[in-house]
């Protein structure tokens, strides 16, 4: 059996594990966009390094573009097995493909613009709406812990990991020339204290490890200090300078933890009278489908709808789904706080409203979730005092915060505490994947140090024997 590398390695992004099996069974693992790469990432996309015909089946850790993104155009380049996830997972991915194939679209006209004034020819988007709806038809949904007989060589379960709404692990067991092998994938990693998630929960003894690095060299400050900061920011912003408050925020996860944060401060009485928009059509449907999974999510929500029937609304908050009622909100001179979408600010209405309040120094752009060091997210947490936005350059005059209480992914003592469940001796090699590469050296040393062993940084398109 071999595992090759597609994909996330030694980079966040991308994420894409290829195994073969002794009887020649190809498994994909995730099948997830490259972002933030500027103009390398449309090639780095559009083709695979496999043939997607031959794989056999493909089993998806969790709804994030990163791990789901590519998924469509796989189906359109000949994928014709079935997708494996959990029943939210599936949910979200109907929303999260289909915009991404608009966000696509909408990049694409820009790009196109500059280029047909250039003479050059067009790029087409990867995949399209309808490419979206074909490869939705291949998912097979698959609750936490139920085992599933793929075939005579592998059986799979997910166990919960707690890092979004239907976020799994995969734990696959693989029949080899050898013995029998135990391959975990974790996905990436949730947090013990997250303010909506369960707690990532134990998996059973494995042989390999496939683990996520995003955050293998730092500790988080504690969620429970959120919304004090978050209270600090608002006050700070809203009140003393009356300015704006922007929130580049992931649609899925991030924009839910934030808006739940103001809803406790709302019901505590500490925030003050302004406006909330959350100003995005996909965080909207996001949210919705964060209502209709209440009960998937921890002990906290479940006291709480007991008094509170909605976590993610309040009196004075806004979801915004209109492009026209988004536009108004430009012209809005009051203090406000304002959440929106790309999380890197990359993409979508975020970077209208970063471009609309950059310069004033009354406003601030608070970042709450990882940014690849290339997006318009990462150069501002980079503290650049210029940055370029649609093509023009913009002075750097409003206050730029950076919180890691948000973060949907355990820092690296968190990652230990999750990883703790297995006897160090009987695993064989662990590959880290999902992480900057100076990060995983980082990562790497601390496993290291904490009595695993073989672990290994596979470079991309590496294959490596499992026996
Ligand atoms: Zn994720």
């Amino acid at each position: 059996m071999t595992i090759t590398f597609h994909g996330a390695a030694r980079t966040v992004t991308g994420s894409k594990h290829l195994l073969t099996t002794d009887g020649g069974k190809k498994i994909l693992l995730d099948c997830g966009l490259y972002q933030g790469r500027g103009k390398d990432t449309y090639p780095l996309n559009e083709h695979f390094n496999f043939n997607p015909e031959e794989i056999d089946a493909m089993i998806l850790s969790h709804a994030h573009i990163d791990h789901s993104g590519n998924i469509p155009n796989l189906v359109k380049q000949g994928f014709k097995g079935k997708i494996y996830c959990t029943p939210a997972t599936r949910q979200l991915c109907e929303l999260m493909l289909i915009d991404t194939a608009h966000v696509q679209q909408n990049d694409l006209k820009y790009l196109n613009m500059r280029r047909s004034k250039k003479g050059e020819l067009p790029v087409l988007p990867i995949y399209n709406e309808e490419d979206v709806k074909r490869s939705l038809h291949h998912f097979q949904e698959l609750p936490l812990d139920e085992n599933f007989h793929l075939n005579d060589e592998v059986d799979f379960h997910f166990t919960e990991v707690g890092h979004i709404l239907g976020s799994g692990c995969v734990n696959l067991t693989v029949k080899t020339k050898q013995g029998e092998r135990k391959i975990f994938f974790s996905g990436d990693i949730g947090r013990y204290h997250d303010r909506i998630m369960n707690p990532p929960a134990p998996f059973p003894q494995a042989d390999y490890i496939l683990c996520e690095s995003t955050y293998g060299n730092r500790l988080h400050p504690l969620p429970e200090e959120s919304e004090k900061v978050l209270l600090q920011i608002v006050l700070q912003t809203c009140v003393a300078k009356k300015g704006k408050l922007i929130i580049p925020a992931f649609s899925l996860g991030r924009t839910q933890e934030v808006v739940y944060a103001l809803n406790n401060l709302k019901n505590r009485g500490e925030l003050p009278q302004l406006n909330v928009y959350v100003d995005s059509p996909l965080s909207v449907s996001a949210t919705e489908i964060m209502r209709q999974n209440l009960k998937s999510l921890n002990d906290e929500i479940q006291n709480l709808i007991r008094t509170d029937s909605d976590p993610f609304g309040f009196p004075g908050l806004t979801y915004i789904r209109d492009a026209e009622e988004s536009k108004k909100l430009n012209e809005l001179d009051q203090p406000c706080i304002i959440i929106s979408a790309s999380g890197m600010a990359e993409a979508g209405r975020i970077k209208h409203h970063i471009k609309n309040s950059i310069s004033n120094h009354k406003n601030t752009i608070l970042l709450v979730g990882y940014c690849t060091p290339d997006s318009l997210g990462g150069r501002l947490m980079a503290g650049q005092k210029e940055v370029r936005i649609f093509g023009d350059t913009y002075e750097v005059k409003a206050e730029v915060h950076i919180m890691n209480e948000y973060s949907a992914h355990g820092d690296y003592n968190e990652m230990l505490q999750f990883l703790s469940c297995q006897d160090k001796s009987l695993v064989k090699q662990i590959f880290l994947v999902h992480g900057e590469y100076a990060v995983q050296q980082d990562w790497k040393k601390t496993l290291i140090a904490n009595g695993f062993k073989n672990v290994e940084i596979p470079e991309l398109l590496s294959e490596w024997a499992i026996d």
